[in-house]
Parts: structure tokens; C-alpha cells; sequence
């Protein structure tokens, strides 16, 4: 089932001098290639750079969406990743569902941006999505791998270890964004994908200054691998991004449909690699890959899961947010009669505690 599918990866949600972001799109790609990125999602704020900058470099795919918030807002929050638009849509960030509603127009995917956010008494801005009465937006940033870092921080000390060692914090997916997520799939199909949130922002602490998780820790980092269904075609020839590359457009749209349809699953690259990853169901009736619907079997009839990790680890295979089965190694097989939403977590014993390693996106075994 997963053999006709190609696996690529990439950081997606970063942010560059365009906006709030320090580094240019030629540090972050140079980033990217040194890691062996297939791509990157740029996102910056309230702006769509695309006719500039979408294109290849250093071999990296490198796609152009927009992040877009009402600046009036108080307090701020509803950030929506809107990746795969054609024209800047910034005009409706006052209207949620009219953003939402534009950019599935443009045949754009919304994502909505960190949408729960934990915060500090030292740090207590934080950015969360208010309206949740919306409707139809295509998915969420399950995790946020900036964000996670703000309801950290409870003293200046430790901000100053989390600028040195920001792996010793970080654990996975916000347990209440988890369980956001199996609360919304429960009714419809949403796609989660990882965002770094890339900024690179320097900070003083006292006499020490710091660049926080800048471009090439991120790029190691947390990666959104998809599985595209057709490989990737690569730069055909144009030297430079904005110039007419015919690759560029096969490619992107490569992208957007492994998103569209959900066939991707997060990566913490940084405990070790994901890639090669799989997670695949089969009945009498259907069969599929992650992000797929594959209806109920005939009454009486099983469903088989089969889950492949690229390393050991503690593989989880959930319905409907509940661990069904669990198994130590690199492979999981389970049957089950019961329909629902069947998704999988692979953690991993990395610095001393479990961390989240994998985080498939669902199979849904229901009409
Ligand atoms: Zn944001
Ligand atoms: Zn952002």
C-alpha cells in the first residue's frame, strides 16, 4: 500500500526578513540543504512573498505560504497557516471563517497556527486561536516547536539552559492539543502537521547573548515527512527562484496533495531520523495509508494495522485517542474490529525521558 508513495520532508511555518524573522531565505535554505531538507514552507507574517521567492535552491524545494493574524486583536491569537495560496488574503485577517472560507478558494489549505498555547507568569503573551466556531479549515499545527518552549519558561535561569539546551525541554505535542486534535477528527478528517516557527531571534540574559533555535538546529529538528504520489521532478534548469521552472509547479503541487490528503506524519528528527516511517490498514473491503478513509469492513470482519518505525521505540496505536496496542521495537501489528480514528505515536528514550518521536496522521475506519 505505502510502495506507490515517495517519502520527502521538510520544516514547515518559518519565518525570514520579510517579517519578524532575522535570517534571509538564503540562510534558512543553505540550512535546509546542509540537513538534506527536501523542502521548506515559509510563512511569514501577514505578507506572501511567492512570485519572489518560491522555487529551488541548493536543491532545496523551497514554497512560499503566509501566516495571517488580525493585528488588532486584544489579545492576540487566531494565526492561520495558509499554505498553497495564490494571492495574499492578509485583508481578511480580521474574519476567521472569511480567511478560512478564502483560502480554500485560492485551493489553499488552512492550518491553524499553535492553537493552543501554554504561557508563564514570566512570559504571559501567548498567541492561541480563539474562534474555535469555525468551520472547514483543512487542519492544525499539532505541534508548534517554538511555541511549546513558552509555557516553559518559569525563571530567567532557566530561559538562559533552554537557549543552550533547548532538547533537554522539549518532550512532544501539548497532551491538551492531543486530545484537541482526536476531539475534532472525532467529527471530520483534520490534518496535523509539525511547524517550527522558525524566527532565529537573539536574546539577552543578562551579560549573555543568544541566538534561540536558529535556522539549522530547526531544519534537524521537527520535519513534516509526507508521502507524495508522484517523486519529485527537481529543478529543471532555472537558476533562479522566481524564474519559470517547471519542476517547481509538479513539485509544490506534490506537497499540497500529501497535505491535502494527509499523508504525513510528524518527525522529531533531532532524537533520530524518521524517515521511513509507515502506517498502513487493510480489511476485506479497503485498505489504505495514513490520512486515507477507508470505510467499515463487512460485519464480522477485522481490520488489520500494520506500523513500521525506521528505529526502536515505544510504537502506540490509538482509537479515537485511546492506546489500543503497544509494542517495543520497530514494528506493530494489531487487529481490530472496531471502526474509528486509528492514529499512531512512536516515542522514544532520548536525554533521559521519553520523547515524542513520531506522530502519524490518522487512519479513519468509518463511512
Ligand atoms: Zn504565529
Ligand atoms: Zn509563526
Amino acid at each position: 500500500m505505502s510502495k506507490g508513495y515517495h517519502e520527502y520532508f521538510g520544516n514547515i511555518h518559518m519565518h525570514t526578513t520579510h517579517s519578524d524573522g532575522v535570517g534571509d531565505f538564503e540562510e534558512l535554505v543553505q540550512a535546509a540543504a546542509a540537513v538534506g531538507l527536501n523542502f521548506v514552507f515559509v510563512t511569514d507574517h501577514n505578507v506572501l512573498v511567492r512570485e519572489s521567492e518560491e522555487g529551488y535552491r541548493h536543491g532545496v524545494l523551497t514554497l512560499v505560504g503566509e501566516e495571517i493574524h488580525d493585528p488588532d486583536l486584544q489579545p492576540p491569537g487566531n494565526h492561520l497557516l495558509c499554505l498553497g495560496v495564490e494571492e495574499d488574503l492578509t485583508h481578511l485577517g480580521k474574519n476567521p471563517q472569511q480567511l478560512i472560507d478564502a483560502v480554500n478558494e485560492q485551493g489553499g489549505l488552512p492550518f491553524l497556527a499553535h492553537p493552543i498555547e501554554r504561557f508563564t507568569e514570566l512570559i504571559p503573551t501567548h498567541y492561541p486561536w480563539h474562534n474555535w466556531e469555525v468551520t472547514d479549515f483543512h487542519g492544525i499545527e499539532l505541534w508548534n516547536y517554538m511555541s511549546n518552549f513558552r509555557g516553559m519558561v518559569n525563571s530567567k535561569a532557566q530561559a538562559l539552559l533552554m537557549g543552550f539546551f533547548p532538547h533537554f525541554f522539549t518532550r512532544g505535542p501539548l497532551p491538551e492539543m492531543l486530545a484537541k486534535w482526536d476531539e475534532l477528527t472525532a467529527q471530520r478528517p483534520v490534518v496535523a502537521l509539525g511547524g517550527v516557527d522558525v524566527h532565529a531571534e537573539t536574546y539577552n540574559i543578562g551579560p549573555i547573548r543568544r541566538c534561540f533555535l536558529p535556522y539549522a538546529h530547526c531544519a534537524r529538528a521537527l520535519n513534516t515527512h509526507i508521502l507524495a504520489a508522484e517523486p519529485f521532478a527537481g529543478p529543471n534548469g532555472a537558476a533562479n527562484p522566481g524564474q519559470s521552472d517547471p519542476g517547481v509547479a509538479h513539485d509544490r503541487a506534490q506537497v499540497l496533495g500529501a497535505l491535502a490528503a494527509g499523508r504525513c506524519w510528524l518527525g522529531y528528527d533531532l532524537v533520530e531520523w524518521t524517515t521511513g516511517f509507515r502506517f498502513q490498514a487493510e480489511h476485506d473491503r479497503g485498505a489504505g495509508v495514513m490520512g486515507d478513509t477507508i470505510g467499515q469492513p463487512s460485519p464480522g470482519q477485522p481490520t488489520h494495522f500494520s506500523v513500521t518505525a525506521p528505529a526502536d521505540g515505544t510504537i502506540r496505536l490509538l482509537r479515537g485517542g485511546k492506546t489500543v496496542a503497544e509494542s517495543q521495537g520497530r514494528g506493530l501489528e494489531h487487529t481490530d474490529a472496531e471502526p474509528g480514528v486509528y492514529r499512531v505515536e512512536v516515542w522514544k528514550q532520548r536525554w533521559g525521558r521519553p520523547r515524542g518521536w513520531i506522530f502519524s496522521n490518522p487512519i479513519y475506519v468509518r463511512e
